[in-house]
């Protein structure tokens, strides 16, 4: 069986955390599809073209990656792709209560669909992209937080 796993999340914008779990993801699973959700109720900071573009651009040459956008439930794009797997990242305790409520419950919603963690290394659990977003409203330089790839 291909084992495909959906790597959900904002990505406003994509971080070398991000980063590091795609690699981590990439040691178990055949294809993973980063997925970019689009929330109707949401302002985002950046556009969702720009978004996909940036991620396209880390992964050019990475024949299992792919990035797409969807919107509406996580699971049913799961589905939809053809996806056994969430993969999300861990940076610290109030990651993982957040998530398990998510991860509890898209398994409720889904029962053959789950959700597997990777924690992040250390030196980049600090790393968030609201926190990135801040920096660039203050006009700061954001490039050692960013995949070498992607120029803000
Ligand atoms: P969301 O809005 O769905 O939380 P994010 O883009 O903020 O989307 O995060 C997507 C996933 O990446 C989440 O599982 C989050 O915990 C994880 N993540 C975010 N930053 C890091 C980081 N620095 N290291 C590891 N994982 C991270």
């Amino acid at each position: 069986m291909t084992k495909i796993a959906v790597f959900p999340g904002s990505f406003s914008p994509f971080t070398i955390g991000h980063q590091a779990i795609v690699e981590r993801g990439l040691l178990i699973f055949d294809k993973i599809i980063i997925a970019i959700g689009e929330n109707n109720d949401k302002k985002y900071f950046f556009s969702i073209n720009d978004r996909i573009k940036w991620i396209q651009n880390v992964y050019l040459k990475h024949p299992k990656i792919k990035v797409k956008s969807y919107k509406g439930l996580t699971v049913d794009f799961c589905k939809k792709t053809g996806a056994n797997f969430i993969l999300r990242g861990l940076r610290n305790s109030n990651d993982f209560q957040f998530e398990r409520n998510i991860a509890q419950t898209n398994n409720q919603l889904s029962n053959d669909i789950e959700t597997i963690f990777f924690m992040t290394p250390p030196e980049l659990s600090h790393i968030s992209s609201t926190i990135i977003r801040d920096i660039i409203k203050n006009g700061g330089d954001v490039s050692q937080f960013l995949p070498k790839e992607i120029n803000l």
